[in-house]
């Protein structure tokens, strides 16, 4: 057991405004910031990129052979694309650091007499740091207060073994904490000595500092630019040879090959996913769930099985003492949330003195073995609150109801050691000082932790009827607590003996009812393909009960359908990916579980809170801490975090997630589509006796307008309303999976072919055939971009329209803007002339619509039931009644037919 060493008086720690003259003078608690990349540094690795390189060599060739126009248009082609690559990176890090800026680490600090949070940053020297279980040290400082103090500092140390800190350990390093490092039980109180640079994880940063990886499937579109580069240069090699053999002259040619090369690869991809991800990720930041790693954004539309804990997240969190057990009498609680006034009723009355007495005594050892406290409304009429764990915040308002007085009790009876409550011992034990010298022991703790002959000197005969009543208050529904308590004379030596040979003082069973919202939630997971899973560590019974009311089990379920922790060990639960609800699992047990169902390909979610989550939370693809009443380690091991703690959050970032997928999905088919457009009308024009069927100069100013202007615009396209009501899609599926491909081609061809068809139709008119093509090709693809919206009048973008009038402005100066036209090599368009173009464009607009008609069919049949559920899966219950059965959760369903277009 650790020994406390407690100052009598608490540190008030500086005051704000000295606060404020300490974080001047020393500067913010920060790793010195990334450095600021120059303007012209962004430029030049613009440049660098390969497309462009090639496009410098083209205005180079323009220039050698007298072609002035095509090299204008070329050089602003570069001019364009280069700014546009430099302001989408600087904004995607813009995005990215405000989200960073929203999930600061934070710290609890003493300020102006007592404990308040601060970002971590604020935190200066002289500060008093408040540190609890699952805190990552804020700055490096020196203990004043210590009990039970166990930290992790492999961080700094790559020391995997925790480390115990204590006011009095002999080793000064034993005295003190270092930055960075994570708390892992036991509390403290320590001055703050160094910050930012100078402290321990500050001389360490620069190893540490986080390079941002590219997200995977930016990683996979890098794949297919490159794969697209290779078939786009070879097909705009065959259109160069087809042009000479034509006859057209070979610098002309070059020129158009490499230009076609240009509009052809998309190479503002990885920027626009870049873009598509940030803002997705904006966009969950204004729905209550921080990102903080941009892949996230991504994964989360995949997730495919969602583990969950209970306190908290399916329930309000907000405990309340209902019913207390004694061996003598069984009582009721009455009152409301940890408002302190109520009664205690044994039968209806107030409780004969025999009763009190016993009644009493469990309530006193449950209020001494307790570091929480209540808080009194802050307005009239307001309610009262918790401070600390409200399991023990609750036990306090029970004990106020008996009359008792925390801080009286403290007072009598000063704490001198404890072994801190632990999700693994489920179990906290204190010793105080008693007025005649001795000590006295305070345990409480899950029922099979406590009663057990190990700790408790009682007959067998006691320990059943405390056993049997336990199991009896956990069936209702109840979290139960047994409390022990036991005296000694003089100090108990060795730790151990402080949890042996206690007597029984009974039972608190507290009340937790489910969040209104859970089981629609839950509904809503199921319906979006997402399997729920109940991992806790309260009791089976009480898991079971709480199950059922939220529509997880069925209202036969027995408690053998909750698999207990200790049963993943024994053999007895050989699939762990088969039970729905998980009982008294400790963090080990979780990584476990989410382990097993990763193995099977399912992308998971998992909500934690506690520091030993953090492995369970990393392993998951997706940890989701609670913004709340999470610990600091757990937040900042997760992907998301909850700042309203409620798991319809989780729901709501899957669908944005999906939102964010879909349109970069959408936004490939028309990039994809225009680009294989425009190679095969090279191709296939002189077959048709149109020798060279558009300038280089046309072409990049097509590719301009439509990935440029429209090709942005569809990133914030909303989510389509189905989104939610299909499958997740498999996390193996490749970007342009299930029929995106043969999407692209069927509707390049008929782009193609509708382009192609007003020029022959123009040049058999007499028409400026060339320039009817060029504005044909445009409008077509404009026409494509409105036909693939998801909901076609929607207000939800404005952009996507406005682009798409700006570039048909863009295209009108083309034509008739004699600078523009004299660059472009175009000549102005009659209204009799613009008919080939306008049926284009409602062309382009009809193929996209009647595509998105013919895949939806498919995807709705799928998503509607045809997945089979695997045979051991549970049905799920709905809170109404009917059963709803998991349509995906393996990740090994038939691939979904997608939204995008
Ligand atoms: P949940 O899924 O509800 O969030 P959990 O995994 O957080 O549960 P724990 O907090 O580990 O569960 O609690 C497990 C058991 O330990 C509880 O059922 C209760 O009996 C006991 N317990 C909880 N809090 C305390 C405490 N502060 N002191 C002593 N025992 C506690």
């Amino acid at each position: 057991m650790n020994t406390v060493a407690r100052e009598h008086r608490t540190p008030a720690g500086p005051t704000s405004a000295e606060a404020a003259r300490l974080l001047a003078e020393y500067g913010p608690n920060e790793v010195a910031a990334q450095p600021c990349v120059p303007l012209w540094a962004r430029v030049a690795a613009q440049l660098r990129d390969p497309l462009i390189t090639v496009l410098l060599a083209a205005v180079v060739l323009t220039l050698a052979i007298g072609d002035r126009p095509d090299a204008v248009v070329i050089a602003l082609v570069v001019v364009v694309n280069t700014t546009v690559g430099v302001v989408q990176e600087v904004r995607a890090e813009e995005s990215v650091a405000a989200l960073s800026a929203l999930s600061t680490p934070r710290a609890r600090v003493m300020r102006d007499g007592g404990p308040r949070e601060v970002p971590s940053a604020a935190v200066v020297p002289h500060d008093v740091l408040v540190l609890g279980e699952g805190d990552v040290v804020a700055a490096d400082a020196g203990l004043t207060e210590s009990a039970g103090l166990l930290v992790d500092e492999s961080a700094l140390t790559g020391e995997s073994v925790p480390v115990d800190k204590a006011v009095s350990a002999a080793d000064p390093d034993g005295r003190t904490v270092r930055s960075g490092t994570v708390v892992l039980r036991g509390r403290a109180l320590a001055v703050v000595t160094a910050t930012g640079a100078d402290s321990a994880l500050g001389r360490i940063a620069a190893l540490m500092r986080p390079r941002p990886d590219p997200t995977p499937l930016q990683r996979r579109l890098a794949d297919l630019g490159r794969v697209l580069a290779v078939v786009a240069l070879s097909l705009c090699a065959a259109v160069f040879v087809l042009g000479l053999l034509q006859g057209q002259p070979a610098g002309r040619m070059g020129v158009t090959a490499i230009s076609l090369a240009v509009a052809a690869v998309p190479e503002s991809l990885p920027a626009v996913v870049t873009m598509a991800l940030a803002l997705g990720a904006r966009h969950m930041a204004s729905r209550h769930a921080l990102v903080r790693r941009l892949p996230a954004v991504e994964t989360l539309g995949s997730v495919t099985v969602l583990a969950t804990d209970k306190t908290g997240t399916l329930t309000e969190g907000r405990m309340v003492v209902e019913r207390l057990w004694t061996p003598g009498c069984t009582a009721s609680v009455d009152g409301h949330g940890y408002d302190p006034s109520g009664r205690l009723l044994v039968d209806g009355s107030p409780p004969g003195p025999a009763e009190a007495e016993e009644l009493r005594a469990l309530l006193t050892a449950t209020a001494l073995c307790n570091d929480a406290a209540l808080r009194p409304p802050t307005e009239a009429g307001g309610p009262w609150t918790a401070l600390g764990d409200p399991t023990e915040a609750a036990l306090l308002a029970a004990a106020a109801k008996a009359g008792l007085d925390p801080v009286d009790l403290g007072a009598a009876f000063p704490r001198i050691t404890e072994l801190p409550f632990d999700s693994v011992r489920k179990r906290m034990t204190t010793v105080h000082r008693t007025a005649g010298g001795g000590t006295l022991v305070c345990l409480k703790g899950a029922p099979e932790a406590v009663l057990t002959a190990a700790v408790l000197d009682e007959t067998e005969e006691v320990l059943e009827r405390a056993r049997a009543a336990s199991t009896r208050l956990a069936a209702e529904g109840f979290r139960v607590l047994a409390a022990a308590r036991g005296t000694r004379h003089g100090f108990p030596a060795p730790a151990a003996d402080a949890e042996h040979g206690l007597r029984l003082l009974g039972l608190a069973a507290l009340a937790d009812p489910p969040k209104s919202a859970a089981s629609a939630v839950l509904a809503d997971c199921v319906r979006a393909g997402i399997r729920p899973v109940l991992i806790t560590g309260d009791h089976p019974a009480t898991a079971r009960a709480l199950a059922v009311r939220v529509g997880l089990l069925e209202p036969d379920a027995r408690s053998a359908d909750v698999v207990r922790g200790a049963d993943l060990g024994s053999g007895t639960v050989t699939d762990l990916t088969r039970p729905t609800v998980f009982a008294r699992t400790d963090p080990g047990q979780k990584l476990e579980i989410v382990q097993a169902w990763r193995d099977r390909g399912a992308v998971t979610a998992m909500t934690g809170d506690g520091v030993n989550d953090g492995p369970a939370l990393r392993r998951a693809d997706i940890g989701v801490a609670m913004g709340r009443r999470g610990t600091e380690v757990a937040r900042q091991a997760a992907d998301l975090v909850l700042t309203d703690d409620s798991l319809a959050t989780v729901v709501g970032a899957v669908e944005e997630g999906r939102r964010v997928y879909d349109n970069i999905r959408r936004f490939l088919l028309y990039g994809l589509a225009g680009g294989a457009a425009e190679i095969l009308v090279m191709l296939a024009g002189p077959l048709f006796g149109l020798a060279l069927p558009l300038r280089a100069g046309q072409i990049l100013w097509i590719n301009l307008l439509t990935h440029g202007l429209t090709g942005v615009a569809m990133g914030a396209e909303p989510v389509s309303p189905g989104a939610m009501s299909r499958p997740p899609r498999p996390p193996e599926q490749h970007v342009l999976g299930s029929g995106l491909w043969q999407r692209v081609l069927l509707l390049g061809t008929v782009v193609t072919a509708v382009s192609l068809g007003a020029a022959l139709w123009a040049r058999s008119d007499g028409r400026p055939w060339q320039s009817i093509l060029f504005t044909a090709l445009l409008a077509a693809q404009l026409g494509v971009v409105l036909g693939l919206r998801e909901r076609l009048l929607t207000r939800a973008n404005p952009f996507l329209p406005a682009a798409v009038l700006a570039s048909a402005g863009l295209a009108a100066a083309a034509l008739y803007l004699p600078f523009l036209r004299s660059v472009l090599e175009t000549e102005p368009l009659s209204w009799g002339d613009l008919v080939g173009p306008v049926l284009a464009g409602l062309a382009g607009f009809v193929a996209a619509r009647t595509q998105r008609a013919v895949a939806r069919p498919r995807w709705t049949a799928r998503a509607s039931g045809r997945t089979p559920a695997r045979p051991a899966e549970r049905p799920v219950k709905r809170a109404g009644g009917t059963s709803l059965r998991p349509r995906a959760g393996t990740g090994m369903e038939p691939p979904p037919d997608d939204d995008a277009g």
